[in-house]
């Protein structure tokens, strides 16, 4: 099967979000795969805790157990959005301003492919918090 395009360069000033594209699937999976492996991580530290029969090293888990479930959550925030982004990316709304309907700079995707605004629209947003 030819797929179309292969050889042929779009309008010049069109972004080719290809690689993008494909960073943030890696982005992605790379996420999803680190939350996977803490999850595994913190799961056998709970599992764990009643086992032992010394005070000392239980208060030690729970410390630690505490710090990866914050980890977690912080990895699982990022992981909705990149999700959220792939998800725009099948759409093919990737990398639009979801305010003004611009072109994101596709620097700014490379920085932070979950963003949803371009510049003035996210900082127009700030503002009002
Ligand atoms: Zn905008």
């Amino acid at each position: 099967m030819n797929a179309e395009g292969e050889t042929m360069t779009p309008e010049t000033d069109a972004v080719d979000l290809t690689d993008l594209g494909r960073m943030l699937r890696q982005r992605h999976d790379d996420t999803a795969e680190q939350l996977r492996g803490l999850r595994e991580q913190t799961g056998s530290v709970l599992a764990g805790e009643s086992g032992s029969g010394d005070a000392a090293d239980v208060g030690t888990l729970a410390v630690e157990s505490s710090e990866q479930a914050a980890l977690a959550a912080a990895l699982a925030e990022q992981l909705a959005r990149l999700r959220a982004a792939v998800a725009r990316l099948d759409a093919g709304t990737f990398g639009v301003c979801e305010r003004c309907g611009k072109q994101v700079p596709p620097v700014r995707l490379q920085v932070m492919p979950w963003v949803t605004h371009c510049v003035p629209c996210q900082s127009a947003a700030e503002k009002r918090r």
